[in-house]
């Protein structure tokens, strides 16, 4: 049904990948997540009939995937496509939308009739690693403002964040912990040999007065430069031994893992402060950090680490192969867990690239004598071949999205049930079906 079209081979140029410190290090430079939609198609259908119309996607999704070999291509919807890639340079955005919309000049051949198809494309970019949600957002926004206009819109993800009024959010950020307007999420990891979960990760949420739900992304930078993170951070720590502590109550002691932001490893009268909330606690807690905030004062950040450790709290590395970052200061961290990026994770069975990184670096981190957690894990696809890759531990949205805390106690109840593994491969089918989203 659908018409050959030629591979754009030179439109997407896969990202680079190069060797740093003995390691694979992906360069990353753009993203770029592309809404296609078929425009008019209820005019279509009503001509094609409705069986007919609703293949047609398919036969779309094949063009596209065909002429954009690099891009991760999924149909969304009856008469949505989206598709995602990543390139070093800007243009090739560009030339991807030129390219998609010659292609589909061409009009398919659907039973021997010859029907032509609009395309509607919005497109959403990101320089460098941004976060995903805020890329499909962008993306949307462009498709909207592409139905209206009825030409191609791309929207830069930076581009709008700035758009915020980010003083007034900075001003208001001082009150929101008085307030009580923070709140913590959590989403569970999974062991994948234990079939069971052994720890939550606490996420910050900011319930606005006015704006609404405020995600991490668009606060924590800010209260990193206004230092308001200090504040933010030991809130979390209290409120997530508290909860421990609840849940430990009810059955689950669960270690509980917080972010911790890179400015803090440096800063001794934080650390003093977090050794005195968590000695006395003897809560079971855990810290998340980024490579890349070791490499601004390591000396001082390992020595911390280290003052960490020796007072039960575990350390895990997290947003693994993200940044620049370097094999000796991994050796130096006392480190127990390894957080491979969500970016290598959500496309793995659809990359021929990443599996190989992540199989490396899971060979790497065992080598270290450290655990390894596969985040944004999302399809049973994804959980089989982490599984069969000797991947220690997973979290994402195939197991649970983050929850409150009530919920999170609920997640944990109705699960407690699963009975451990007879074989391999059928339940990581079970779990997919048994577990809840979110
Ligand atoms: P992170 O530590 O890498 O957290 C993981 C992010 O990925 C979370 O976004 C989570 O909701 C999202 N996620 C989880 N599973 C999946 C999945 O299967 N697929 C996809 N596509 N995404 C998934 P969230 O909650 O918006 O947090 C964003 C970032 O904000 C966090 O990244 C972390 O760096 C920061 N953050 C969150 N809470 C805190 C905090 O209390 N303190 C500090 N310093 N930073 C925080
Ligand atoms: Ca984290
Ligand atoms: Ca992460």
């Amino acid at each position: 049904m659908t018409k050959d079209a030629t591979a754009c081979d030179v439109a997407v140029p896969p990202a680079t990948v190069r060797s740093i410190g003995g390691r694979p290090v992906v360069q990353l430079g753009w993203q770029f997540l592309v809404l296609v939609e078929v425009a008019d198609f209820a005019v279509l259908r009503r001509h094609l009939g409705r069986p007919r119309a609703d293949l047609l996607i398919g036969d779309v999704s094949e063009r596209i995937a065909t002429l954009l070999p690099n891009a991760r291509t999924m149909v969304a919807g009856r008469h949505l496509v989206e598709v995602a890639f990543v390139s070093e340079v800007r243009l090739s955005l560009d030339i991807a939308l030129i390219a998609l919309e010659a292609a589909f000049e061409t009009p398919f051949d659907i039973d021997g009739e010859l029907h032509k198809v609009h395309l509607l494309l919005g497109a959403g970019t990101a320089s460098g690693h941004a976060d995903d949600v805020r890329l499909v957002e962008e993306a949307e926004r462009a498709l909207v403002d592409a139905r209206i206009e009825r030409i191609s819109v791309v929207r830069d993800v930076a581009r709008s964040t700035a758009s915020i009024d980010r003083i007034a959010l900075a001003r208001d950020l001082a009150g929101a912990i008085e307030n009580e307007e923070l709140f913590l999420q959590y989403q569970p990891k999974v062991h994948v040999r234990r079939q069971e979960v052994t720890s939550v990760e606490a996420l910050v949420r900011w319930q606005h007065p006015t704006r609404g739900l405020v995600l991490p992304g668009d606060f924590i930078p800010m209260a990193e430069e206004s230092r308001d993170i200090v504040a933010l951070t030991l809130w979390t720590i209290r409120r997530s031994i508290a909860d421990q502590k609840l849940l430990a109550d009810r059955g689950h002691d669960l270690r509980i893992f917080i972010n911790i932001a890179g400015g803090l490893l440096a800063d001794t009268r934080f650390v003093r402060q977090v050794c005195a909330l968590v000695e006395s606690s003897g809560a079971r807690i855990g810290f998340e950090i980024t490579e890349t905030s070791v490499i601004r004062d390591p000396e001082s950040a390992i020595a911390n680490l280290k003052v960490f450790a020796d007072i039960g709290v575990t350390i895990a590395i997290d947003d693994y192969g993200a940044g620049l970052s370097s094999l000796a200061y991994l050796k130096q961290l006392p480190a127990r867990e390894l957080k491979i990026d969500k970016l290598f994770i959500t496309q793995l069975t659809s990359s021929n690239r990443d599996p190989l990184i992540v199989r490396s670096t899971i060979d790497l981190a065992h080598a270290l004598d450290m655990e390894v957690v596969a985040e944004g894990v999302e399809t049973p696809a994804a959980m089989a071949l982490l599984s069969v890759m000797g991947c220690d531990m997973i979290q994402g949205f195939l197991i649970s999205r983050p929850i409150n805390l009530d919920a999170l106690i609920r997640f944990l109840q109705s699960n407690a049930h699963i009975p451990a593994p007879a074989e391999l491969r059928t339940p990581f089918n079970r779990l997919a079906t048994v577990w809840q989203r979110g």
